[in-house]
């Protein structure tokens, strides 16, 4: 069996599955956040009756992290509702904003849009924040309402997104109807070059099989080239399964995956068991790729989806008018440091935005020093607008007040995020060009599409 096989079959409590077996699959954890907790909690009521329990109260998690940085008052409101929930079901795992658990949420925006407006709580985006606070583990099953619950796959886990509707069923039964995917294989091999990031190589993968080429499909990544991969990296790639269509992105586990979950479930008292899968010499795959890490150069996506693959340098002609680095695939702390790595010395020529996903990686940045100044410090005096209200922010663009939102038409931005339908950052008649930190590093230096390595010795 492939690794989702596997993965699907325990929780299952089958021997074996295969791809198109209809399998009703036990949850681990339950994931939803502002934009979908709402509703979720509309269908669990209405299903279950409005005095029901949730399956598990350690096992549904609850991240407010999308738009929460608005004076919008219906914004607001779903974390006040997320809030009563937590609040009525006892549930331990709500990353509230705010510190009073009987307060309500109001955005301040005469503090402006750059100043931490949250309590010690906050989580920041969820993809990013259930990792950090110990809630992925190897062997299990992860079901989300959001598309990019696929980023925990990096730990050898099944990670997928589901509707409101599945997801109030879950809260209730903690079980669900699963298809079996199809797996496609990605063998990886050698090691990235300077410059080159796990960016580019998830947007190469996306850019060889097409926008919907892995629709309903595991993507499996392995081979020799995962060990040089970080865990950041693994999360950068198997966050975008979901831009070619994937069900689910999936990576083995080794001692790296061990030694990052190990760190963060003992430093959040969560759940330390687990039981990875490993990979069988017979697995039956749908399709087979061979990427050599070490030939791929820094890669743009181009408007208007994931799959419009071209090399920085070909694009070179293109004018932009904003950059912009953040969300849960390109706003960890380690693509913040190879963004400042590019930018260091320089100055930023277009409008630029910083949105670091969690606070734990604002504090990250503002404590690291390179010399005599800090990450944050090297950024901001380079002209980069950084923001410490980590979340979603302006990755799918939010309400018009949403930081670095793209308000008006015509506007060329390149992104570290993973998504560039029309209007995914604001205004639909504008463009955005999904890179790498440091092709967007580059690129905001010089005002055009930029190859990073014109910029590191
Ligand atoms: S950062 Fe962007 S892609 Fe990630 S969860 Fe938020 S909106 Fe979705």
């Amino acid at each position: 069996m492939t690794l989702t096989e596997k993965l699907l079959a325990r929780a299952a409590g089958k021997a074996s599955v295969q791809a198109g077996d209809n399998v009703w699959v036990k949850a681990h954890v339950l994931m939803t956040h502002d934009v979908c907790g709402p509703g979720t909690i509309g269908v669990f009521k209405r299903e279950f009756g409005q005095d029901a329990r949730v399956w598990d109260k350690n096992r549904v998690v609850i991240i407010p992290d999308h738009y929460i940085f608005t004076t919008d008052k219906r914004s607001n409101r779903n974390v006040d509702i997320l809030r009563e929930f937590a609040n009525e079901q006892g549930l331990p795992y709500f990353y509230d904003v705010i510190d009073d658990p009987h307060g309500t949420w109001h955005f301040d925006a005469s503090k402006g849009e750059q100043k931490r407006q949250y309590g010690v709580n906050y989580a920041g985006v969820c993809h990013a924040a259930l990792p950090a606070k110990g809630h992925t583990r190897p062997g299990e099953v992860l079901f989300g309402t959001d598309s990019h619950t696929c980023m925990a796959g990096a730990f050898n886990e099944f990670a997928t997104g589901i509707g409101n509707t599945d997801a109030g069923f879950v809260m209730g039964t903690g079980k669900l109807l699963l298809k079996v995917p199809e797996t496609m294989h990605f063998q990886l091999e050698g090691k990235l070059q300077p410059g080159v990031m796990a960016k580019d190589l998830i947007l190469h993968c996306i850019g060889e099989i097409g926008f919907d080429g892995a629709t309903y499909r595991a993507m499996q990544f392995d081979g020799p080239g995962v060990a040089s991969l970080s865990m950041d990296d693994r999360m950068t790639m198997a966050n975008m399964a979901i831009e070619a269509g994937g069900k689910n992105g999936i990576f083995p586990f080794d001692a790296r995956t061990a030694e990052y979950v190990d760190a963060r479930v003992k430093l959040n008292g969560t759940e330390s068991r687990y039981e990875p899968v490993t990979l069988d010499r017979d697995q039956k795959f749908i399709y087979e790729l061979v990427v050599d890490l070490s030939k791929l150069e820094p890669l743009v996506a181009c408007h208007p989806d994931p799959g419009q693959r071209k090399t920085a340098r070909e694009m070179n002609h293109l004018k932009l008018d904003r950059a912009y680095v953040g969300s849960c695939t390109g706003g960890k702390t380690s693509d913040f440091v190879e963004f400042a790595r590019v930018l260091r010395g320089h100055k930023v020529k277009i409008d630029t935005f910083g949105v670091p996903a969690t606070p734990q990686i604002v504090d990250e940045l503002q404590m690291t020093r390179w010399g005599n100044e800090t990450i944050w410090q090297i950024l901001t005096n380079a002209g980069v607008r950084m923001t410490e209200n980590a979340g979603c922010a302006a990755c799918l663009g939010g309400p018009v007040d949403t930081f670095g939102r793209i308000n008006k038409a015509g506007v060329n931005c390149i992104s570290t995020t993973n998504r560039n339908f029309p209007g995914r950052m604001g205004n639909k008649e504008s463009k955005v060009f999904l890179a790498s930190p440091a092709t967007v590093a580059a690129s905001a230096i010089t005002g055009v599409v930029t190859d990073p390595r014109e910029f590191l010795s």
